[in-house]
């Protein structure tokens, strides 16, 4: 798949000869742009528009098609503090809910932009064309979500992502943005220490094509398919983390993944499978097998304040003196699961491991209920009937945890998103860390992508503007044609083959780093990393560079294995049980931690290095807010 615009691309022709030399020697295709963003979910669309609007050439490449990207698939919403269904909600509500929620390791400058600058970035989605769910009053309407004081996130049913995708799209098209679809990036490549572009093949045809960048974004989303069970499409491979690691940059917070309590859990085809946040927040309930509403068993101390009213009366908490409508299903996703484990361990788990999750119950409150149900979660609806035969108006869903979410990431400066240690290298979404610290609220990622897609974008933009064009010497790219080529050359029946060895790989980060992960495990699982590394690094696939995915994953499988060293390295070494992070061996949050960052970079010898950074401090300001938000 060529530019979406027919772009003419100058062909550079390496010639032709038989054999390993023949496969290099393939002629590749070289793009020149200011700014090349890779990945177009919503904080690559955003990113790109933004950099487009500066005036500067702009390549947008995407492994799938565009429209693919794993933002289509967001649910619940974007969380921004609107105050259009609770007037009493602001930024500094929104600000400190996330410092909560994330346990205070979040970049409090991230934060508080995200904050500040949520609303801005909702309002103008909707002034490019985005159809939100209306109050009464005809404002953009808001719903519950866990951790959020009020209800802030802005909707579209249950289908918020393919909203924002489509108006982004749509936007960006106009803005003279070319598009290379299903084209995968390989390896970034450089100007010393400064980022100068990516090789990437076409996964049709596997040609090879060169980007030439003054400034690269990357925009590629998360980590989950290191792990058995996740609601993550087939692209979630780490690959953003992976190549920006490679380059040189730094990861952070990479122990913080999050498990979304609610995923499918039967039939077994569909497990992991999303059920969103969104039907605890339209009035959703958790039961064990003894039909009891668990979640009330261990209230933490500061939302004592949860009754059990009706839907129509509302649920209400109290938070210092403020009351606000919140049941206890809606606490925080680290602890919503990690009860969900809890009755499951009891021996009071739903008959496929999980737990009930009611929505049918508000038929006992609301007119027309099914209607309802079906208006506000029509995705669900239709999950549910289709793929598991449940009629979600009538009778529980069985839900269980699910690996969603990566907290961790790129490190990146809050103001402008470059990598701390590469220039040229910008980072947005979910590649990126710093916003959620130990677990992200949910509705903050939708934000995020929009609030930092732009900010990387005119940064990525002005940097461009202010450098010249950086050069990429041949014989890096010839290593990196080499390198990615090496798995065509080998031979494909000395190894279990890719898949098998993908399988293995996420098996092992489902026991031994997933939801609970203790010393032994997460030793053995260092070692069993590296054998998995060496198999890897000697796996052949069969077949040639045209239409060939057992290729593409052994490609795949690099990125997986840097994320899932950096994940089980950092989730050794924080030695406390915290947010996302849960260690059964230190079952408590340790106060000598509630200050620490873990940082991960490729050392000189090109072992993954781990060193710890205290967060600085956070100003008076931002922390009169914590104190007076309770
Ligand atoms: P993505 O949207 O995943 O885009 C990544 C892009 O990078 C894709 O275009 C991909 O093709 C490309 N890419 C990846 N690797 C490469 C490569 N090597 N070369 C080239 N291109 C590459 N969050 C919320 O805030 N609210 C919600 O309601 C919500 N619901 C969710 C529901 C589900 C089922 C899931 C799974 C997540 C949900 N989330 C939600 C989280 C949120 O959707 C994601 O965190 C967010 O969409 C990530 O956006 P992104 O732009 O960072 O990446």
């Amino acid at each position: 798949m060529g530019c979406v615009r027919g772009y003419l691309c100058p062909l550079v022709c390496y010639g032709d000869s038989g054999g390993l030399e023949d496969l290099l020697m393939a002629q590749h295709q070289e793009c020149e742009y200011d700014v090349v963003v890779i990945g177009a979910g919503g904080a690559g669309l955003r990113a790109a528009i933004e950099a487009a609007t500066k005036g500067v050439s702009v390549g947008l490449i995407c492994k799938s098609l565009l429209g693919k990207a794993h933002t289509v698939m967001a649910e619940g919403g974007v969380a921004a503090a609107l105050a259009n269904v609770d007037d009493r909600d602001n930024w500094k509500v929104h600000f400190a809910d996330t410092m909560r929620g994330g346990h205070y390791l979040n970049a409090w400058r991230m934060a508080e932009l995200h904050a500040k600058e949520a609303p801005e970035r909702v309002r103008e989605l909707e002034a490019w064309g985005a159809l939100m769910d209306r109050t009464p009053d005809g404002r953009i309407n808001q719903r519950n979500f866990g951790g959020h004081a009020y209800p802030r996130l802005a909707h579209v049913g249950d289908r918020t992502g393919l909203e924002m995708i489509r108006t982004l799209q749509d936007h960006g098209i106009h803005e003279g943005i070319d598009v290379h679809m299903e084209v995968t990036v390989s390896k970034l490549l450089m100007d010393g220490s400064r980022c100068a572009g990516a090789l990437a093949y076409d996964r049709e045809l596997g040609r090879f094509k060169v980007f030439k960048a003054k400034a690269v974004v990357m925009a590629t989303g998360g980590i989950g398919r290191a792990f058995l069970v996740t609601s993550n499409s087939w692209e979630y491979t780490g690959d953003g983390h992976a190549l920006a690691y490679h380059a040189g940059a730094e990861l952070v917070d990479m122990e913080f993944v999050q498990f979304h309590p609610t995923g499918m859990v039967w039939p077994p085809s569909v497990r992991g499978i999303l059920v969103t946040e969104g039907v605890r927040g339209e009035g959703g309930i958790l039961k064990n097998s003894e039909g009891r509403r668990f979640m009330f068993d261990d209230v933490p101390a500061l939302y004592k304040g949860s009754t059990a009213d009706t839907p129509e009366e509302g649920w209400r908490y109290v938070v210092g003196d403020r009351e606000a409508r919140r049941p206890p299903e809606l606490l925080t996703r680290d602890h919503v699961a990690r009860k969900i484990v809890k009755e499951v361990q009891a021996g009071r788990g739903s008959p496929h491991g999980g737990a009930f999750l009611d929505i049918a119950w508000i038929q006992e409150h609301i007119k027309d209920s099914e209607g309802h149900i079906k208006k506000k979660l029509p995705s669900m609806y239709h999950q549910f009937k289709e793929l598991a035969g449940i009629d979600i108006t009538k009778e529980p869903m069985e839900v269980g945890p699910t690996t969603h979410y990566v907290m961790g990431g790129i490190r990146v400066e809050p103001d402008s998103q470059m990598s701390t240690t590469v220039p040229g290298l910008f980072a947005a979404g979910e590649c990126a860390a710093g916003l959620h610290g130990a677990n992200r609220l949910g509705g903050n990622s939708l934000s995020d992508l929009l609030v930092f897609g732009k900010r990387a974008g005119e940064y990525a933009a002005d940097f461009a503007g202010k450098n010249t064009s950086a050069h990429i010497q041949d014989e890096q790219i010839d290593l990196a044609v080499r390198e990615a080529l090496a798995p065509l050359e080998r031979d494909p029946g000395a190894d279990v083959g890719p898949y098998r060895l993908q399988y293995e790989l996420q098996q092992l980060m489902q026991d031994k780093a997933g939801i609970a992960r203790e010393e032994d495990g997460l030793g053995e699982a260092l070692n069993e990393l590296q054998q998995l590394k060496t198999r890897a690094q000697a796996m052949g696939v069969g077949g040639s560079r045209e239409y060939n995915p057992g290729w593409h994953t052994t490609l795949d499988l690099h990125s997986l294995l840097t994320v899932s060293e950096a994940v089980v390295m950092a989730a050794q070494a924080r030695k406390e049980s915290r947010g996302a992070h849960s260690r059964p061996d230190y079952l408590d949050k340790d106060p000598d931690w509630g200050t620490v960052n873990l940082v991960l970079q490729k050392g000189h010898d090109g072992e993954m290095e781990l060193r710890k950074e205290v967060i600085p401090e956070i100003p008076e300001d931002l922390q009169n807010i914590i104190k007076e938000q309770g």
